[in-house]
């Protein structure tokens, strides 16, 4: 499994996420920042687990993240 965890307090609402993986991330439309769908909040983070197949869309992600705030560990 990987671990993906978006710092959203801190995201510009550029839609990179988005566009790297529709299937786990949307823009909201009350705040304009991103969210990843079906993660569980622990303070001013969101996580979500996947499985290890999904690690390379996940990382392009982060990679596209101008705010560096997308991590996926594994
Ligand atoms: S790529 Fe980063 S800054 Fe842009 S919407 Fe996603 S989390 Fe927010």
């Amino acid at each position: 499994m990987i671990k993906v965890i978006h710092l959203r307090q801190k995201c510009i609402g550029c839609n990179a996420c988005v566009e790297a993986s529709p299937e786990h991330w949307v823009m909201s439309g009350n705040d304009g920042k991103s969210h990843l769908k079906k993660s569980e909040q622990k303070g001013n983070y969101f996580i979500l687990s996947l499985p290890d197949w999904e690690y390379d869309e996940q990382a392009q992600a982060a990679k596209n993240c101008p705010v560096n705030i997308i991590q996926v560990n594994r």
